[in-house]
């Protein structure tokens, strides 16, 4: 079986809407896939529906904002309630976040380069997640980069001096909300060297105090060495591993089903989610 568990549609910061994703997904010869906007959950409707017509099977999930002494770290969970108020209200404050951290960003770049704030705004919605991506976006349309890629490695660095921070919660407590919502919480590419420090086996062994139930091992951002200490890692303290895309459209070159997560794996996490798969008893464990 072909299983993806990591993908964005444009209700965060991917190209395409949910849809959209779930025919790629179809036609990317993919048996099971999980729809994981950051922050959002907004998408979870659409793709089921569209899941259901293809006979594809759907992975509910949310890549959620958090950080860990100071670096970004993402947490995907899987199969959580989507009315949880701790968690829903957490989300709304990243939300808020980010647009104010994306509006301080476009008042820097604004200085050096023609880029207005309500084009940006306008690449995103009110109740939306709103992130460099739709920067980067507004910055090709205006001619000012040729691609996204161009726009992170030139502009939206974050050791460069347009970049801006923005609140989100502690990692640890990120875990613990998703475990309180029935969702199953896995640290999404822990080994991504090329954007900020890599957390320390020691903040993995407190995120694992927390509830953590995966690390994903397998995403491009993770080189070879980190893929071998973070399999080491879950070995250790019995974590499940899984492979997955980062499907985000045209917005980045990662391809659905480039990575890929096993059936025993998928089992574990629908076996300990709130709700069930889209797609029916087919992937019950
Ligand atoms: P933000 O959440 O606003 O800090 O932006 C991070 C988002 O940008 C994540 O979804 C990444 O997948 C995406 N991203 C990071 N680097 C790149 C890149 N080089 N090209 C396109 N998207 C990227
Ligand atoms: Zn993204
Ligand atoms: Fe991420
Ligand atoms: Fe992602």
């Amino acid at each position: 079986m072909r299983i993806d568990l990591h993908t964005h549609s444009c209700l965060s910061d991917g190209t395409e809407p949910p849809a959209a994703v779930m025919a790629a997904a179809k036609a990317a010869g993919l048996d099971v896939v999980a729809l994981t906007d950051h922050d959002s959950t907004a998408g979870w409707e659409e793709a089921a529906n569209a899941a259901a017509d293809l006979d594809l099977g759907l992975v509910r999930g949310t890549e959620i904002s958090a950080r860990w002494q100071g670096i970004t770290v993402h947490l995907l969970s899987y199969l959580h309630d989507p009315d949880y108020g701790p968690l829903v209200q957490m989300m709304d404050q990243v939300k808020r976040a980010r647009w104010e951290r994306a509006e301080v960003m476009v008042d820097r770049l604004g200085a050096d380069f023609p880029i207005a704030w309500e084009n940006v705004a306008a690449r995103s919605a009110p109740g939306r997640p709103v992130g460099r991506p739709h920067i980067a976006d507004e910055l090709v349309a205006k001619g000012i980069v040729a691609d996204r890629a161009e726009a992170f490695a030139r502009l939206l660095h974050p050791r460069g001096s347009y970049y801006v921070r923005y609140w989100s919660v502690e990692a640890d407590r990120a875990v613990e909300l998703i475990r309180a919502a029935g969702g199953v919480p896995v640290f999404a590419h822990p080994g991504a060297v090329g954007r900020q420090r890599v957390v320390a086996d020691a903040a993995i062994e407190a995120l694992v105090q927390a509830g953590l139930a995966g690390l994903e091992v397998r995403h491009r951002d993770n080189p070879p060495e980190q893929r071998a200490r973070l399999t080491e890692l879950a070995e250790r303290f019995g974590l499940l591993q899984t492979g997955s895309s980062d499907y985000h459209g045209s917005g980045k070159p990662n391809r659905l089903g480039e990575n890929l997560t096993d059936e025993p794996t998928l089992a574990a996490i629908a076996a300990q989610g709130a709700l069930p798969l889209i797609g029916g008893g087919r992937w019950a464990p």
